[in-house]
């Protein structure tokens, strides 16, 4: 099995369970390696309701260490953050990169201006907004985050599909700019398998997003995106098959920012 690198704690409001009990459910799931991103702090504080605090990140290190003591050396556990790409963030997220040594940053799209798009909360906004602007709005955006160049893994490539909203037509038009910034900035990305427990019912990305970003050269990882112990390598068997369906024969590994391959089996 792959590593399972986006894997979120309860600091940020809206996961749980003990970083044993996620621990015991990696070993039992057979990933290669474990990997923390929780939602990272944003300022200026307070941001929102579903992220930990700057205040938070010694608790942070504390809830990996406990990870680690579990883990006893079975599996490698890393260290990594979800940051949230904002307009004018980034030398928040320089200075994020600076606080820890981390194994990985992860670089996510969940705002379009003061949207969280893929919060339920807000779904009414959808109701009334034009999807292709949306999708429009979306993909320039990831864009953008792809070519900071400052994330090693972008998350949930397709996250704009969550709620079924999906423009009509060839989606190629979305997707190749941004297949182009993403093989140029060098970061990887991955396939999401909480994208099958969404309204949309399909992992992030859709296939055909994939074989784009494999015949691009873009790497991969597989991520459960877990908010709670028994979603850790959720569904990674599927993944794999989807992965190797797009072309895919290996997925990327980091440690301090560093990467290495490993075969898809
Ligand atoms: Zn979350
Ligand atoms: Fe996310
Ligand atoms: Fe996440």
């Amino acid at each position: 099995m792959p590593a399972d690198y986006h894997t979120h704690t309860p600091l940020c409001r809206h996961a749980e369970g003990e970083p044993e009990a996620y621990m015991d459910a990696a070993l039992l799931a057979g990933v290669t390696e474990y990997g923390i991103s929780d939602h990272a702090p944003q300022i200026p504080e307070p941001f929102d309701d579903w992220r930990m605090s700057v205040a938070e990140l010694p608790a942070y290190f504390e809830w990996i260490e406990r990870a680690r003591l579990r883990a006893g050396g079975r599996i490698p556990v890393r260290a990594g953050l979800e940051c949230d790409w904002l307009n004018g963030c980034e030398d928040w997220i320089a200075d994020l990169a600076g606080t820890h040594e981390w194994d990985y940053l992860i670089g996510a799209v969940h705002y379009l201006g003061d949207w969280d798009f893929d919060n339920p909360v807000w779904l009414g906004r959808w109701v009334k907004s034009d999807v292709d602007a949306v999708w429009k709005h979306y993909w320039e955006t990831y864009a953008k985050m792809a070519d900071s160049g400052l994330f090693d893994i972008l998350a949930h490539p397709d996250l704009v599909k969550k709620f079924s909203y999906v423009p009509s037509g060839d989606l190629d038009r979305f997707y190749e700019p941004v297949i182009d910034a993403i093989a140029g900035s060098g970061s990887v990305i991955e396939i999401n398998t909480a994208g099958w427990y969404k309204p949309c019912g399909e992992a992030y990305s859709t296939p055909r997003f994939l074989e784009l970003a494999c015949s691009a050269g873009i790497g991969l990882v597989i991520s459960s995106d877990a908010h709670a112990p028994g979603e850790v390598g959720r569904d990674f068997a599927r993944a794999i098959e989807l992965a190797k369906a797009a072309g895919y024969r290996e997925t990327v590994l980091f440690e301090k920012r560093q990467r290495r391959v490993e075969m898809l089996v």
